[in-house]
């Protein structure tokens, strides 16, 4: 589906999906000149489930590098929207990373909280690198204190929906970026 699928749910489109896609390109090609010649063995791309199936499609089938996609699902203890801070492994990687080089694919950074905690954790099985891509970010991010390397989007604080972002399972499936209409969450 695309915004005009959904448009009376958006307060704002934010970005089409072309020109998402356009950017997550520009991004693969940047990788690809920072990975040349860097490994016998290929990247390893980690995705974040579920938000990051659309970017991590887009920027893996960009790449001209070869890579290996695994994917890792963490949960945060605690319910309703706030979060305890306190985050669990619900998928973990199907490989070793050990001496490998490793790029963390991320739909969306807000407070920087997970990734932070990812980063820690993928830290401690000794991989060459790790460096962190994401689709958007938000302004909240700039006091997490992990360095982000290729950022798509710079984006407003608001709730953001589509390009595998959801809200109750749902507009995972919308092609472009757009902010929901807090009439939908509080109906
Ligand atoms: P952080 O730990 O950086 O605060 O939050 C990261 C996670 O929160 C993202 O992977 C995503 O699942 C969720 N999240 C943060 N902001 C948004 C948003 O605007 N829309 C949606 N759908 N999810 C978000």
């Amino acid at each position: 589906m695309d915004s005009a699928d959904v448009i009376s749910d958006l307060s704002r489109v934010l970005y089409q999906g072309p020109e998402i896609q356009r950017q997550i390109a520009r991004l693969a090609a940047q990788i690809d000149d920072d990975y040349a010649g860097l490994s016998e063995q290929d990247l390893i791309l980690v995705g974040v489930l579920n938000g990051a199936v659309m970017v991590m499609a887009d920027l893996s089938r960009s790449l001209k590098t070869h890579c290996q996609m695994e994917w890792m699902a963490i949960s945060s203890y605690g319910s309703g929207t706030t979060s305890s801070g306190v985050l669990r492994i619900l998928k973990d990687l199907s490989v070793d990373i050990a001496g490998r080089h490793v790029l963390v694919v991320e739909d969306i950074i807000d407070t920087g909280l997970t990734l932070s905690y990812l980063i820690d954790n993928l830290r401690s099985r000794g991989p060459a690198s790790v460096e962190v891509m994401t689709a958007f970010r938000k302004p909240e991010a700039s006091k997490c204190p992990v360095d982000v390397k290729y950022v798509g989007f710079d984006i407003p604080a608001d709730f953001v929906v589509g390009y595998g972002l959801d809200y109750a399972g749902r507009y995972r499936n919308l092609t472009d970026l757009g902010v929901l209409d807090p009439k939908v969450y509080t109906r």
